[in-house]
């Protein structure tokens, strides 16, 4: 008789599959764009900048002082008339150059974004650096078309813009603040974020490259003082993305000035699941809304709400599914969740979620290897949450869910606008009006249905409340950077 030999275990171990460091050369230091230049600080300040995933030194970067952002700023000024007398068309010209640019230097982007950032290469590859060019398209396509965005009325460009960038979405962010500034015969300085400057360099080389007049683009980089600086000097304009502290603080600084400010600032947005959702796609929005990009997103999925009635059944596939994320690695193809982008950053979540515990909350982290050195979070999920615990109110901005239940679509509503911000929500449910009335009584600037944390350049993006005001992407995303007048 056959002897029946048990069947082999089958290993379903992923093979590494790095991204090659090679593809982007990074020089040992950069200086700061000025007037179509790179020029050496003044003081001769330089910090380096590290890869979050390894703490190794990328490239010392020079940090501006004062003197060297009122030097961008009289540059941004000398170009503005000239800029804004350009021929529509003209502009738009550069703008796909720039686009183009980005496209061609697409891989070498990527890895440099995920160098300084810390995000999967996955993501910087398929989203920040695409969507970055697709902005640059976008508004190269509306510099001729100023006049249908404003209905007919007359219309002028701003003059110089200031542009202040948070350390998520370095690029993304950077070509979201440029490419309808610049459409609209605008000239700017961009302030990137300390942590994660290069992209923005990078940028800085293409704008040359694309042979930009002087003086339309200049980057200074530095820390929240330079960004400081840049915002109560000479523009005509503020745009800034980031903390809803440093939002409040600024527009105490420009109130009573005439000067322009948008805000786009944090956000404790709200994904809803209902018993008649699809579940298993329910919970891979759930994934994608809180643990794309570390949760390192304004608009994060961060408060899940879930109806009692599939509450416990969502948990459990949520769970098994966020199980297997892989965390690691981020220039490695198969990574799902990078590092944390700081050891600031590191720290708030950490002093959050040990106060979320306090406060007796359920913690759930994943048991994962993570690497030795770096800054590292597993994803985490808080259940038997309430409304008033710290970790259901306040900007985590980490990847860490908590969970708390509704009975009715009413008490949905309800629960989700009971927060100081309003920047996005979810609703997850097969039924369409229920989706639609939602959407109408959510207070929030973007509710996505049976998706999360789809961005696209035709798109408006912004806040109520304490998220900000004003709105980037699409044609209204234009208006702030145009004095619209009569008809
Ligand atoms: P942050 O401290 O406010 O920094 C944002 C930017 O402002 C950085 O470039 C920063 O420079 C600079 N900055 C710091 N202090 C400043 C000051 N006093 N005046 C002018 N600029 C100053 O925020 P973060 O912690 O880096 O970023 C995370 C926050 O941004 C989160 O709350 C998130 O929700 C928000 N965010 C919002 C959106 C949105 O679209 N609504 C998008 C992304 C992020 P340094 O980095 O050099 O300090
Ligand atoms: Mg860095």
């Amino acid at each position: 008789m056959a002897t029946v030999t048990p069947r082999a275990a089958l290993q379903w171990d992923y093979a590494p599959a790095p991204e090659s460091r090679d593809a982007a050369s990074l020089r040992e230091s950069y200086d700061l764009f000025i007037n179509g230049a790179f020029v050496a600080p003044t003081d001769g300040t330089r910090v380096q900048t590290i890869n979050p995933a390894t703490e190794e030194p990328l490239a010392s970067v020079a940090f501006a002082g004062a003197g060297d952002v009122a030097a961008a700023v009289a540059a941004a000024r000398d170009a503005a008339p000239r800029w804004a007398a350009l021929p529509a068309l003209e502009r738009g010209k550069y703008l796909f150059r720039i686009a183009r640019l980005i496209q061609e230097r697409s891989r070498e982007l990527a890895i440099v974004e995920t160098l300084d950032g810390g995000k999967p290469i996955r993501e910087s590859r398929d989203v920040d650096i695409p969507l970055a060019a697709a902005h640059f398209f976008s508004y190269a396509g509306w510099a001729d078309k100023l006049g249908y965005a404003v209905g007919g009325r007359s219309f002028a460009p701003r003059g110089v813009v200031g542009q202040v960038v948070p350390w998520n979405f370095p690029l993304l962010m950077a070509a979201w603040k440029l490419a309808p500034a610049l459409a609209c015969g605008n000239t700017a300085v961009l302030k990137p974020a300390e942590t994660t400057p290069l992209s923005a360099l990078l940028l800085a080389e293409i704008v040359q490259e694309a042979d930009l007049p002087p003086g339309v683009v200049n980057v200074v980089t530095g820390d929240g003082g330079a960004g400081a600086a840049l915002v109560r000097s000479d523009v005509d304009k503020v745009a800034f993305t980031g903390s809803t502290a440093v939002g409040k603080e600024i527009q105490r600084a420009l109130a009573g000035t005439g000067r322009g400010l948008t805000l786009e600032l944090g956000g404790k947005s709200a994904n809803i699941v209902f018993e008649d959702a699809a579940l298993d796609q329910a919970v891979e929005g759930i994934i994608e809304g809180i643990f794309f990009n570390q949760g390192h997103v304004c608009c994060a999925g961060s408060r899940l709400l879930l109806q009692e009635s599939v509450a416990e059944e969502v948990v459990r596939r949520l769970w098994a599914r966020m199980e297997r994320l892989r965390v690691g690695d981020p220039l490695d193809k198969n990574t799902d969740v990078g590092a944390i982008n700081s050891a600031a950053q590191l720290d708030r979540i950490s002093s959050l979620v040990a106060e979320g515990e306090r406060e007796g909350a359920t913690r759930r982290s994943i048991s994962c290897a993570l690497p030795e050195t770096g800054y590292w979070f597993p994803p985490t999920l808080f259940l038997d949450v309430a409304p008033a615990n710290r970790i259901a109110v306040e900007e985590i901005f980490g990847p860490v869910v908590s969970v708390t239940t509704f009975r009715t679509p009413a008490e949905a509503v309800e629960r989700a606008n009971n927060s100081a911000y309003g920047l996005a929500a979810g609703v997850w449910t097969d039924n369409g009006s229920k989706a639609f009335q939602l959407a109408g009584a959510l207070r929030a600037g973007v509710v996505w249905q049976n998706t999360y944390n789809k961005f696209d350049p035709t798109a408006a993006f912004g806040g109520y409340k304490e998220s900000g005001f004003g709105r980037e992407g699409g044609p209204s995303g234009l208006l702030p950077y145009l004095e619209v007048g009569s008809a």
